[in-house]
């Protein structure tokens, strides 16, 4: 990891790590300008540090992408396309009112540019009035992980329009947050396909944007973190000090006794991860839970698929 600092501290922006190597023998992506490649190779031949390398367009991708759907209502339109922010709180309210019997939206708070932060509830009521166990999903808090926000809808019109889940949806109330951090998505959507922190600035900050998903006040800024507001993983100036993330921890703290499994949708590695984050080999006394009856997770977070 020192080596890797002192490549970031080589070039005026630190590097933007896809994926940060855990150890020595494991491996990692860096995504690097063309300008800088030529630097970045021989910073990694000087140090014996075996790499590959492999081009990425990302103007036709956006293009191809960022197609307004002519009917956000249709499945077919979220599982093809990307919808814009404003289509999908569409989608949301369009949901919300072909099922109001088991659907309920709130907005929970608002984003540094002013996006609404809204949440959908999905279950028919309780019998009982007393409030279901629940599950949180939410998504999006990395803004260039695209395909996430496209996950969470694609769940909400599973459980609001597929009979299979009908008994699940008795059972179980579903709190979906299908877009957790507006800004940083519009302005990967318009200005730059891998922006991945919020759009708030802080102070004297050089940089805009924190690292959501390093925000939260649990550990806060003990590891994996770089105190540079030009870095990818920079936590904020202090905990919750993004909008977004302080309206996540109210709601999700209101709920607490209630919420049974939590959920937080990215995209990149094709990994699950489960607790802990802030530190490497801590786990909460459940993990074996989380791993899962048939151990298909044991010993290993990184889950291996062919698509
Ligand atoms: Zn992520």
């Amino acid at each position: 990891m020192e080596i890797l600092r002192k490549l970031d501290s080589m070039f005026e922006e630190p590097m933007d790590y896809l994926k940060e190597p855990h150890g020595l023998r494991d491996n990692g992506q860096i995504l690097v300008s063309p300008e800088n490649l030529p630097l970045v190779k021989v910073f990694l031949n000087d140090h014996r540090i075996p790499f590959t390398t492999k081009p990425i367009h990302i103007g036709p991708a956006r293009h191809r992408r960022a197609l307004r759907p002519t009917d956000p209502y249709q499945l077919s339109e979220i599982v093809t396309s990307y919808l814009s922010y404003d289509d999908q709180m569409q989608y949301l309210d369009k949901t919300a009112a072909a099922f109001p019997y088991t659907t309920q939206i709130k907005n929970i708070g608002t984003s540094t540019e002013g996006r609404a932060i809204k949440i959908i509830k999905i279950g028919f009521p309780s019998p009982t009035n007393q409030q279901k166990p629940i599950i949180w999903i939410d998504a999006g808090i990395h803004a260039r992980e695209w395909i996430s926000y496209s996950v969470a809808l694609f769940f909400i019109q599973q459980l609001t329009q597929n009979q299979k889940y009908s008994s699940v949806i008795k059972l179980i109330d579903f709190v979906i947050a299908p877009n957790v951090n507006p800004d940083g998505y519009e302005y990967s959507r318009t200005k730059d396909r891998f922006w991945r922190k919020t759009r708030s600035k802080h102070g004297d900050n050089r940089c805009y944007g924190s690292d959501g998903n390093r925000n939260y006040p649990f550990h806060f800024g003990e590891e994996g973190v770089t105190w540079n507001s030009c870095s990818e993983v920079y936590p904020g100036p202090y905990e919750r000090s993004e909008p977004e993330v302080a309206a996540l921890v109210r709601e999700i703290m209101a709920y607490r006794q209630d919420i049974k499994a939590y959920v937080s949708l990215h995209s990149y590695g094709q990994e699950i991860l489960y607790p802990w984050g802030h530190r490497t080999g801590a786990y909460p006394p459940d993990v074996n839970d989380l791993v899962g009856r048939k151990s298909v997770l044991t010993n290993c977070s990184r889950v291996s698929s062919k698509f």
